[in-house]
């Protein structure tokens, strides 16, 4: 037995690694398991390369767990080491890694975060002794042991060992316990090692025999060594995709829409598939379900900064030997090869997404509800994205029709463009709550588009920016003449006078809840006598503020309402006939006192024009002032007979009960009354 020095500097730099590495310390089974299968690999190229002629036998990996014992085996039989081989490649090599590592990183914590990995010394991690039992391959190799109890010293012996090929021994620390548990290394043997390219069997498979489970001889294979990223596309059938979507996600039960398959060697190495999945609502609960593999090692399900944003939703495998895992994250947002990874990334999902179109439209237009928050998220997210997904955008109409933003400026272009040129697009958010109002517009040649979604209000704002002649309005921001304005206004039948006495009528009976300005507005006979709609700059704000992009003040304000009276409505004539039947003579009498009031006030006002301040004689002023009041006094008094009158009559109240109900704003003890009164008028 010779014993020796780990050519280490720093005394004892076990209990150092691993305080800083405490959070990631189930990576040792990955690092040692990796290794066994690259001893293997190593030992087929040798064979194919016909360098290695004897037989291979099986190459198994093999995992033991002793829970008595509290040691955990790795077994493979690949190249093995001989005696100069351990000496070069562990206590040398090995061990002056895990030494730069430490050198670097010694001072700053966190950048050890984002590590992957430190090879197999981090079996120390969790060991307070490892073993190696291991005989090299190459003809007439002696066995050797190699054991080393955590210190920087060894010791290394020949032994007897009758098969090629390496155990590596761990005996768990007492700290290190919960990983000496079947089900801990069979889930962490499931996270890690579930696509690496050797057979690696962990316990026996299981069987039921009269009533009992029994073990067999067969391994329990945990993983799946030719995984379907890693076959030519041409290979594969799209259930075979779609088998593979299930091996990654067993627990997820949609399937996805597409998949791509990347296969990229130049100028970086980068294979994998993706996935998009349905997404319908929710774009957070989605993220981070692509899985990173460097040569089909897991490195990470956190692809934050390796990805685009917007990528981030998609599902799948990516791996890539040019990824550098042994940096930080902050690193690696920075790193050019990711950054080329990430570009060319876009650039195969924008592809695959214009080929699907091209080719397969009905497909790609029956999946668009689904792939629309995704291709809006990288539109609002990604300049370069947005350069080629204008060309498969989808707009959406009310009738459940699919156009692209070229198809659709052709069909709306000659109708729907205003007289300052603007092409105005119309949208429903809600097709049952704005029915009457889409009809309206489809009554008058319109055509309205359906966005419902959760970005559709962000990329409204986007659209609009980008194309400054290119202008939305929602169907029930105001009344079909007006919703795109061409100049071309109808006579009202009104006179102003007249509106100015409807207008309190009319606002006596308006709900109070809500803010309602009464405007007049001269409309065909055949349409609604009385409307109610939302104003799209206020409420554009008030939806801003509410998903945050704005500060409060506009979500505490109440909603505001326009109540548009149809001036050229039958109804409102009849209305305006009532007014005068009932309360005419009240409000002349009122209006014969006003009358000389205001010509005593006009003819003071005009003498005072001229005059400075100072030389109106203060009785003026004072008689002034109370003429004014007495005005108000009198217009009050009208205000409220004209109140009073609206609040009597069925007919406005019903008019204004209709046009909420059109909105789907009559609710509760409003909508029973509103029938109760149906009922009496048709009585
Ligand atoms: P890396 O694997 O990154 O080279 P490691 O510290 O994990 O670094 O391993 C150091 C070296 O020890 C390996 O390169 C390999 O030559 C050797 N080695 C480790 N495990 C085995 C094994 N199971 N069989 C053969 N050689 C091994």
């Amino acid at each position: 037995m010779q014993t020796g020095k780990i050519g280490v500097t720093t005394e004892n730099i076990f209990p150092i690694i691993k305080k800083f590495l405490y959070s990631d310390h189930e990576i040792f089974l990955r690092e040692v398991v990796s290794n066994a299968i690259d001893a293997t690999q190593k030992l087929k190229a040798l064979a194919s390369a016909g360098e290695f002629s004897s037989e291979l036998g099986d190459l198994t990996v093999r995992i033991f767990l002793d829970t008595e014992k509290k040691t955990l085996t790795i077994s493979d039989a690949g190249i093995g080491m001989t005696k100069i081989e351990v000496e070069k490649y562990i206590n040398q090599i090995a061990f002056s890694s895990a030494e730069d590592f430490l050198e670097k990183y010694k001072d700053k914590a966190e950048a050890l975060i984002g590590h992957f990995g430190l090879g197999f010394y981090s079996a120390f991690m969790v060991s307070k002794k490892v073993e190696i039992f291991t005989k090299s391959y190459q003809n007439g190799a002696e066995a050797v042991k190699w054991s080393c109890d955590g210190s920087p010293e060894y010791q290394i012996e020949t032994i007897e060992k009758e098969k090629r090929g390496t155990d590596v021994v761990l005996h768990l620390d007492d700290d290190s316990q919960e990983f000496a548990a079947e089900d801990r290394i069979e889930k962490l043997l499931k996270k890690y090692c579930k696509f690496l390219p050797v057979e690696i069997g962990f316990g026996k498979e299981k069987e039921w025999k009269d009533g009992k489970q029994l073990e067999t001889d067969k391994d329990k294979i945990i993983n799946n060594p030719k995984p379907a990223w890693t076959r030519k596309p041409s290979e594969l059938n799209d259930e075979d995709y779609k088998n593979f979507y299930k091996e990654l996600y067993p627990e997820s039960f949609d399937e996805p829409l597409f998949n791509i398959h990347l296969n990229v060697d130049y100028p970086f190495n980068l294979t994998g598939i993706l996935y998009f999945p349905r997404i319908k609502n929710n774009l957070e609960i989605q993220k981070n379900k692509i899985q990173l593999y460097c040569r089909q090692v897991f490195v990470t399900d956190s692809v934050e900064g390796i990805v685009p944003d917007f990528l981030m939703l998609l599902h799948g495998v990516l791996d890539s030997p040019d990824i550098p895992l042994n940096v930080s994250r902050s690193f690696l947002q920075s790193d050019s090869n990711v950054k080329k990874i990430s570009s060319h990334i876009t650039k195969k999902v924008a592809d695959r997404l214009t080929e699907i179109f091209k080719n397969q439209r009905p497909d790609f237009e029956k999946k668009w509800d689904y792939l629309k928050l995704f291709i809006q998220y990288g539109i609002l997210t990604d300049e370069k994205f947005w350069e080629r997904a204008n060309s498969f955008f989808l707009f959406k109409n009310t009738e459940n029709k699919y156009f692209t933003l070229e198809e659709y400026e052709t069909l709306i272009k000659e109708n729907q463009t205003d007289k300052d040129k603007k092409l105005v697009y119309l949208y429903a958010n809600d097709v049952d709550s704005q029915y009457t109002f889409i009809e309206a517009a489809k009554a008058k040649g319109y055509d309205v588009l359906f966005m419902d979604g959760q970005l559709d209000s962000h990329f409204i704002s986007f659209f609009e920016r980008k194309f400054a002649e290119k202008h939305f309005a929602r169907v029930d921001s105001d009344v079909v003449e007006k919703l795109i304005n061409k100049d071309s206004k109808l006579e009202s039948k009104l006179t102003a006078e007249q509106q100015t006495a409807l207008r309190p009528v009319f606002r006596s009976v308006t709900p109070e809840k809500n803010n309602f300005m009464v405007v007049f507005e001269p409309m065909n006979e055949n349409e609604m006598p009385v409307m109610i709609t939302f104003p799209e700059y206020l409420r554009r704000m008030k939806e801003m503020s509410k998903s945050g992009s704005f500060s409060g003040y506009y979500a505490d304000l109440p909603d505001n309402y326009n109540l548009i009276i149809n001036s050229n409505h039958p109804i409102i004539h009849q209305i305006l006939q009532q007014k005068d039947e009932s309360v005419g003579k009240d409000v002349s009498v009122l209006e014969e006192k006003v009358s000389p009031l205001e010509v005593e006030k006009t003819s003071l006002e005009s003498l005072h024009k001229d005059k400075k301040e100072a030389e109106i004689p203060q009785f003026e002023k004072d008689r002034l002032e109370e003429l004014e009041g007495l005005i108000r006094e009198l217009e009050d008094e009208k205000e409220s007979v004209l109140a009073n009158f609206g609040k009597s009559n069925h007919l406005v109240k019903q008019l204004i009960d209709l046009a909420l109900l059109a909105n789907n704003m009559l609710k509760g003890e409003d909508l029973t009354k509103f029938v109760k009164r149906s009922v009496e008028l048709i009585k």
